[in-house]
């Protein structure tokens, strides 16, 4: 009986080419201006979507070419926020110092933010498309707050502003829209408590499929520090992953490549679909088919595996243009190794 091949897919950003943006950054500075840097951007989503196909991911993405930094980029649409009132803010609990804008009045969607890389992935694949977007509770933990004077009713204030992308995307011809949630794995009280209904929020009314990706961070140093402080077990996810379970999101992504994450922390995603990161993000070294397939099975133990997505574990921004890429083809070619071995 022939067995269905594995979804694969890639948790949200790529690397900028170098003539877009500066390259090996979180926070990189435009290479371009005003029409051509738009024309820059279109140009990079189109390279990498090729990119993708290429290497064979089945759900595909823009990589975030056109936003700066995953935030930020949601940011820049969004009345309230004053980016000349920049200060210097320790965020995921004090892990690093960010430059982060200040919220001064109400917030309001002034436009659109991602309708020109939507439909321009729509009009060049036939792939089911997936779009990130960042998650209310990651977005106050990003800025300062100069007007709700409470960091909750913030929170759902952009809830309602990521409802009205989401729908405009889900209008676009977007397949899966995934929100972005790495502070769930730092406030986990505060995720169980009122993050997840957040979501909900954002999630209102939407007939596409939905996810949280939740994660231990890009490859930066800060990053790699606080890992090193987390002892043998990372137990994180145990506390978010139940309430998860019985959400009303249909997809979580999860780090699982080289982490310390305890794979059967997995069984406690009740009947959702799991994006199992197969993929380090946070080296240079590209895994080997094998090694993947050798993650996907070991996954297996855990998540069945009509419901097992492959994936990276996290976004893959700061890296190297073509360490992503190959890491792209690594990711497709290990889970046809493990469809075929299974
Ligand atoms: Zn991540």
């Amino acid at each position: 009986m022939a067995t269905a091949k594995f979804q694969t897919t890639l948790a949200g950003s790529l690397p900028k080419p170098g003539w877009l943006a500066e390259t090996n950054k979180l926070w990189p500075t435009w290479r371009q201006e005003g029409a051509a840097l738009a024309e820059a951007k279109a140009d990079a989503t189109l390279l990498w979507l090729k990119e993708q196909e290429d290497a064979g991911i089945d759900i595909v993405g823009d990589g975030e070419q056109s936003r700066q930094h995953f935030v930020h980029g949601f940011l820049e649409q969004v009345d309230g926020v004053d980016f000349d009132r920049k200060v210097k803010m320790g965020i995921r609990n004090n892990r690093y110092d960010a430059m982060v804008p200040t919220v001064t009045s109400a917030l309001r969607l002034r436009a659109r933010v991602h309708q020109t890389e939507a439909r321009l992935l729509r009009a060049h694949t036939d792939h089911k498309i997936k779009f990130t977007l960042p998650g209310p509770m990651t977005l106050i933990d990003t800025l300062a707050d100069g007007h709700y004077g409470d960091r909750v009713r913030m929170a759902y204030a952009f809830a309602k502003l990521l409802n009205e992308e989401a729908r405009g995307l889900e209008a676009d011809g977007v397949d899966v829209i995934q929100f972005d949630e790495p502070a769930f794995n730092v406030y986990m009280d505060e995720a169980v408590q009122w993050g997840i209904d957040a979501l909900h929020q954002a999630i209102e009314g939407l007939r596409c499929k939905t996810a949280v990706h939740i994660c231990y961070g890009y490859g930066i140093e800060a990053n790699i520090r606080w890992k090193q402080s987390l002892g043998e077990e990372w137990r994180q996810y145990e506390k978010v992953f139940p309430a998860l379970a019985a959400s009303r999101l249909d997809q979580v992504s999860l780090e699982c490549a080289h982490s310390h994450v305890p794979m059967e922390l997995m069984a406690l995603l009740g009947a959702k679909d799991v994006m199992v990161g197969v993929i380090d993000v946070a080296t240079d070294s590209v895994e080997t088919p094998e090694e993947v397939a050798a993650t996907i099975k070991a996954a297996l133990r855990y998540v069945p595996r009509e419901r097992l997505l492959p994936c990276t574990n996290c976004g893959m921004a700061p890296m190297d243009r073509h360490v992503a890429a190959a890491k792209l083809r690594a990711l497709a070619a290990g889970a046809r190794l493990a469809c075929e071995a299974v």
